[in-house]
């Protein structure tokens, strides 16, 4: 069955008190429509970001209930497709991103979305890469969809994109799952704090897997699996994506702890997928070549409830 979510059936908050925009069983087909992440409200480039109504920034289309989860379980959401419309918007913003207290002027840049390429200038080109910023289900406390932590929300992380299976904790009956905050492009860091907005829509397929939540975001590429891990100081972020994917290797290859430490450091990258949101995401690189088997992944790293 294939389930269409409207734009206008969107929340700015995951929460304990969620009501469901929609329900879906598992193995079925959703589409979810999406804003950009202001809304709709920027349009031309003397829009500028300090003009907008900031509650409405960041909607996230949903939640969708998902029948048959509960909480300890992991939700599985295979993302089959992501169109962008063909306006994307670009924004620099006073002491916003990594280098906001050098921007002089606030500017608002609208780039054409055409055969695929971004015309971000005259002569500059980019070839679109869709990804979701805005992936996440309900918490047992408020947290806004601007804020990434473990139940998904606001990762900007480029990985999450079309093919990637992405693997989410259930916290409450449902899930209650939500989707916003397309980029055409982004690269790792998103250091301007934010990438090249656009509104479009996302297809996915939802499957529950019994009593495998992970204590944070996990996806599975063809090629690695990334553990998600989101924080206010970087380094702390660093250090428990480090040790998630250490424990990791340990429990599933039965290797000493030790043996763990120095083979993530042969073949587990640490890499940065941004630095601007009120929590920092990193992520830990697994490859294929050494664990094959997603189970033994979220085994090795379930939530305690
Ligand atoms: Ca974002
Ligand atoms: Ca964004």
């Amino acid at each position: 069955m294939v389930i269409r979510i409207t734009r206008d059936k969107h929340i700015f908050k995951f929460g304990p008190k969620l009501k469901p925009a929609a329900y879906a069983s598992p193995g079925d087909i959703v589409i979810f429509e999406t804003y950009d992440c202001f809304a709709g409200q920027i349009k031309k480039e003397t829009d500028l970001v300090t003009h907008i109504d900031f509650s409405r920034v960041n909607p996230a289309t949903g939640p969708l209930y998902v029948k048959n989860a509960e909480r300890g379980d992991a939700l599985v959401v295979d993302i089959l497709d992501i169109k962008v419309n063909d306006i994307g918007i670009c924004v620099a913003v006073k002491g916003a991103g990594v280098l906001g207290d050098k921007v002089k002027n606030d500017k608002t840049r609208i780039c054409k979305i055409e055969n695929k390429t971004i015309k971000f200038l005259e002569n500059i080109e980019i070839p679109i890469r869709p990804m979701i910023g805005v992936i996440g289900v309900a918490y047992d406390e408020e947290i806004p969809t601007g804020t990434p932590y473990k139940h998904g929300g606001n990762l900007d992380t480029k990985e999450i994109t079309i093919g990637t299976r992405v693997f989410l904790p259930v916290f409450r009956e449902g899930g209650l799952l939500a989707i916003g905050d397309l980029h055409a492009v982004q690269a790792d860091g998103e250091i301007c704090v934010a990438a090249c907005e656009v509104s479009g829509e996302v297809m996915v397929k939802v499957q529950v897997l019994k009593g495998l939540a992970p204590e944070w975001p996990v996806l599975e590429t063809n090629d690695a699996f990334y553990i998600l891990v989101s924080d206010e100081n970087v380094e702390k972020a660093l250090r428990e994506a480090t040790d998630l994917a250490v424990k990791i290797l340990q429990s599933s290859l039965n290797i000493s702890w030790e043996d763990a430490y120095m083979l993530a450091s042969l073949v587990v990258d640490i890499q940065i997928s941004q630095l601007v949101d009120p929590k920092k995401t990193i992520r830990a690189r697994i490859p294929k070549q050494i664990l094959k088997d997603s189970s033994k992944i979220l085994s090795a790293m379930k939530a305690s409830f």
